[in-house]
């Protein structure tokens, strides 16, 4: 059964979710340069948002 999913920003924790799992991006510090960070932290976010499994993220915890 095909999942309706989205990339959504969380306000109140400040970070990157799907709007359909309880997946969260975590950005990291890969770069002293923050520009450079930023980037690299959009184009990853879109990758593993695209390549992650709502069923390895459910929100109620149960498999
Ligand atoms: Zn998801």
């Amino acid at each position: 059964m095909p999942v309706t999913r989205k990339l959504a920003w969380d306000e109140q924790f400040q970070q990157w979710r799907c709007s359909g799992c309880a997946w969260v991006f975590e950005p990291h510090a890969l770069f002293g340069d923050q520009s450079l960070n930023k980037y690299f932290d959009v184009v990853r976010r879109d990758e593993e948002f695209a390549a992650h499994v709502c069923d390895d993220y459910r929100k109620d915890g149960k498999a």
